[in-house]
């Protein structure tokens, strides 16, 4: 059936200047340029012209102004809408590289907060007025954690493996097991920052067996580093041979060749008491002999991106000299909170409560579990539509490429909507403000409540109920 066009409706759409008085639309000028304001308002009036040209609007014209105003909301919201948004992680993969990895420990923000609004001393010693070190503020404090020489860091680990690699072993050769030549995602490869740095790759051994002496056969007067990449996002089981780290300084040592850890993501606390897998600390490392460390700062660290290098002196004042180290270089924004995340690690008492990403992987299961009965309570009482819900335990993961094998215990609230496929819900829930991001798994909805901060409940709740009471609609 043809549509019924009133083109007499079009005298009825209001003029621009009207709706612009109008007192919602002068409350968006306080916060929005009038210019894109205007723009909003036009793009309704033209919506509701050709809603009424297409014959899809009919209905009574007093209403016209009334849809021109609540348009005219939603064009400048969308307009002014960030891209980069807030997401709730619902997906329990604590460090979630797509989601921005670590959360910053209240310290951590506010030195954040600080540096960005005032200026500081990043490089400038207050003491004698002189040129400073944008390094210093984090350099005493990574001596004293990880027991090393000397400390260095940079943008993130993937530079920190390039800048050593490049100013240890340009021209030279560089042997690592054929089982550690590792991918990290966004093409991250062994092989190929080796190539990138100008030093030589020399594979030894299997992918399974790597023995002391596959290395020492290894070594001509070529060598240059015996580098040891740990394998933070993969396993190798069964029947296997890694030469440890403390194995290889034993060779190094015996023809005067530097040694490398490539820890990824390079930790300062034990977690094998909360059922996490043991994996070497940096400390163990450094301990071990290894001349040079490198890790990041937004894996299990739990501070801003960074790659922390750590070590012998004479190595890494070797590096603080190569160009590529000024290209790299941190911001101030790294220094102050990388400064305050370190610091909470001095309170061996509080740190696992302080720092988000290790509160996360150590947070008891009846804590989790209390979180997603309060987030079932404050569901049920928005909810208008139909939902079938229900708390069932699954697994939460470390992410960021470690710990692969670890399986956390958590629970999840799963959810299936009456009025909507669980699909649709998880699009409709990523398009939400804040974003919610969660997993669809066994044709149920699946929120892992491990991720979901303490303060967050609520505004999970409220998302998730718009939503669902929605119908899948979209405004
Ligand atoms: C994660 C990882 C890297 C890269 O670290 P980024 O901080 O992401 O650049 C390098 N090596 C290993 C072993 C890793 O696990």
């Amino acid at each position: 059936m043809e549509p019924v066009i009133d083109k007499s409706l079009l005298r009825e759409l209001p003029k621009i200047d009207e709706v612009m008085k109008h007192h919602k639309i002068t409350q968006l000028l306080e916060i929005h340029p009038r210019s894109v304001v205007v723009d909003g308002v036009r793009g309704a009036v033209d919506f509701m012209r050709k809603a009424i040209l297409n014959g899809y609007f009919t209905g009574d014209p007093e209403k016209l102004y009334d849809m021109v105003i609540e348009k005219s909301l939603v064009l400048v919201e969308s307009e002014t809408r960030p891209n980069l948004r807030r997401v709730i992680n619902a997906t329990g993969v604590v460090l979630h590289t797509n989601l921005g990895r670590a959360l910053l420990s209240r310290s951590a923000r506010h030195a954040v907060d600080a540096v960005a609004s005032a200026y500081c001393n990043l490089e400038i010693n207050l003491e004698t007025g002189k040129r400073g070190s944008r390094y210093e503020p984090v350099e005493d404090l990574l001596i004293r954690l990880t027991g090393a020489e000397a400390a260095l860091v940079v943008n993130n680990n993937a530079s920190a493996v390039l800048l050593a690699l490049g100013t240890l072993a340009r021209g030279k050769e560089v042997i690592v097991s054929r089982g550690q030549l590792v991918e990290i995602g966004g093409s991250f490869r062994i092989p190929e920052v080796m190539e990138q740095s100008g030093a030589t790759l020399v594979e030894v051994g299997a992918t399974n067996k790597t023995h002391p002496r596959d290395y020492r056969n290894g070594i001509t007067e070529n060598t240059a580093l015996l580098l040891h990449v740990h394998t933070s996002n993969y396993r190798i089981m069964g029947f296997t041979r890694e030469t440890s780290v403390a194995e290889l300084v034993e060779i190094g040592r015996e023809s005067g060749i530097p040694v490398m850890s490539d820890l990824g993501s390079g930790f300062l606390v034990d977690l094998a008491q909360y059922g996490l897998p043991v994996e070497p600390s940096v400390q163990e490392t450094v301990a071990a002999g290894a001349d040079v460390v490198t890790f990041s700062g937004d894996k299990l660290l739990g501070g801003p991106q960074a790659g922390i290098i750590v070590g012998k002196r004479q190595y890494i004042e070797k590096m603080k000299q190569n160009p590529l180290t000024r290209a790299v270089r941190i911001n101030k924004f790294t220094v102050a909170a990388l400064e305050a995340t370190l610091r909470e690690y001095l309170d061996k008492d509080h740190v696992l409560k302080k720092i988000p990403t290790l509160r996360m992987l150590t947070e008891s299961t009846d804590t989790i579990l209390k979180r997603a009965e309060e987030l079932a309570v404050k569901l049920k009482s928005r909810l208008t539509a139909g939902a079938e819900l229900r708390i069932v335990q699954g697994f939460s993961q470390v992410g960021g490429g470690s710990m692969p094998t670890a399986e956390l215990p958590t629970y999840l609230l799963s959810c299936v909507p009456d009025n909507m496929s669980v699909d649709e819900l998880a699009v409709q829930l990523r398009k939400a403000e804040p974003a919610v991001v969660a997993r669809v798994q066994d044709g149920r909805y699946q929120v892992d409540l491990r991720t979901v901060q303490p303060d967050e409940v609520d505004l999970l709740a409220k998302v998730m109920a718009g939503v669902l009471n929605s119908g899948g609609v979209s405004r």
